[in-house]
């Protein structure tokens, strides 16, 4: 067994916002399953930094079920609420460095730049998730400060064509691993998601800001999770090689799609973990289920 500091670290990341369902039981699994061969070690980070969303009853309920799979992680668990001051030092990094920027712009106010803008024939560019991207407004600095400081809300955001001036060429990649656990160089185009939120009107962090420093301060070196993250992964990398942390090897595992092809959601609650044990399913029946027994 080599040195704990030299053992691969795996981490399942759920968001307590909902019962787990059987595609996070797939990337549960195969993360305990990978940490094993690897003879690494298995983390939980609980990510509840969306105070409107995260409740503590969901969290009891994650762990539940995951002991139920009969997943062995370490505890205690990272809870992501705890470690609000790691966030606020990479970001007071990024805007030392120049690179952050506030936003005001509102939903609403989005809605009706790309209502009107389609109305007008217009295509508005959308990020890789479909969202469309939020213009930098102009705006004085003294303007900016005199808003902040009435108090308006805004999100912070990351100026990516700075950002990317910054950065060294391999940070336009990353190492997937295969099915096989074979490394390919995946190249990144992350410019597809515009200016990304750094932390949002509502909570102190982004998930992109909160996922890349907890990688890093967890020593995390093998992030393994569903394919609808591949691409966020091409913001991790910007965000990792300006903050100077290390960059972890990637494995985006298909999904798991329900009767309706689409991806599972934690507002169903028919394909919860707990539904499926509370109609008598087994762990096994689940491995099964998901194709991994
Ligand atoms: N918390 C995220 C989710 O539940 C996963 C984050 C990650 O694995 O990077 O979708």
């Amino acid at each position: 067994m080599p040195n704990a500091s030299d053992r691969p670290v795996f981490r399942f990341a759920p968001s307590p916002n909902g019962d787990l369902h059987l595609g996070h039981a797939l990337s549960a699994i195969l993360n305990d399953e990978m940490a094993r061969t690897a003879g690494g070690r298995f983390l939980v980070r609980i990510e509840d930094i969306d105070g409107s969303r995260a409740r503590p009853e969901f969290e009891a309920r994650i762990l539940e079920d995951l002991d139920w799979l009969e997943l062995d992680f370490e505890r205690p668990v990272r809870r992501q609420s705890e470690h609000l001051d790691d966030y606020r030092a990479a970001l007071d990094r990024l805007e030392a460095m120049g690179l952050v920027y506030p936003s005001f712009v509102t939903r609403a106010e989005m809605k009706a730049m790309v209502a009107e803008a389609e109305e007008r024939g217009q295509t508005w560019l959308r990020d890789p998730d479909g969202a469309p991207l939020v213009p930098r407004l102009l705006m004085s600095e003294e303007e900016a400060a005199t808003r902040i400081a009435a108090g308006e809300p805004h999100a912070l955001r990351l100026d990516m064509d700075e950002a990317l001036t910054r950065i060294p060429a391999q940070a336009r990649s990353f190492a997937e691993l295969d099915e096989g656990g074979n490394p390919h160089e995946k190249p990144c185009h992350p410019a597809d998601w515009g200016d990304v939120v750094l932390a949002r009107k509502d909570a102190p962090a982004s998930y992109h800001l909160a996922v890349v420093v907890d990688d890093a301060a967890q020593g995390v070196t093998h992030v393994v999770r569903g394919l609808d993250l591949k691409r966020s992964t091409e913001v991790h990398r910007v965000l990792q090689d300006l903050l100077g942390l290390p960059a972890p090897r990637y494995h985006h595992h298909r999904l798991i799609l329900g009767p309706d092809g689409r991806k599972l959601s934690k507002s169903e609650a028919s394909t919860s973990l707990r539904a499926l044990r509370e109609g008598g399913a087994t762990p096994a029946d689940i491995r099964r289920t998901i194709g991994v027994d």
